[in-house]
């Protein structure tokens, strides 16, 4: 559809020069916020353990630490995510074995 639909979602970010609040249409994050185009909205973040180590390293809080120990914070943060993984693992194994019976 052409020109400013109504019923579009809204950025939910505030502009950095302006301070007023960005117009822009977006798209519902995994996290639940709405974010453009501009604002990360279609960016689902590092995927790599290498992307990760190196975003991490240019936050403030990590300035001092070196690979290593930004690799073991990573690891120790996902820690419920590998859990996750683990039952997903599982749920498929079950549902091959589904397969296979019929
Ligand atoms: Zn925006």
């Amino acid at each position: 559809m052409a020109g400013r639909q109504k019923n579009r979602l809204k950025c939910q970010t505030i502009n950095k020069q302006n301070k007023l609040p960005c117009k822009a249409k977006g798209i519902l994050m995994k996290n639940g916020n709405i974010r453009c185009r501009i604002h990360g909205g279609w960016s689902s973040g590092a995927k790599t353990l290498k992307g990760k180590i190196k975003s991490l390293k240019n936050l403030h809080q990590f300035k001092n630490f070196n690979d290593e120990e930004i690799r073991t914070y990573i690891t120790n943060k996902q820690r419920h995510r590998n859990d996750v993984n683990e039952w997903n693992a599982f749920d498929a194994d079950l549902s091959e074995t589904w397969i296979a019976k019929s």
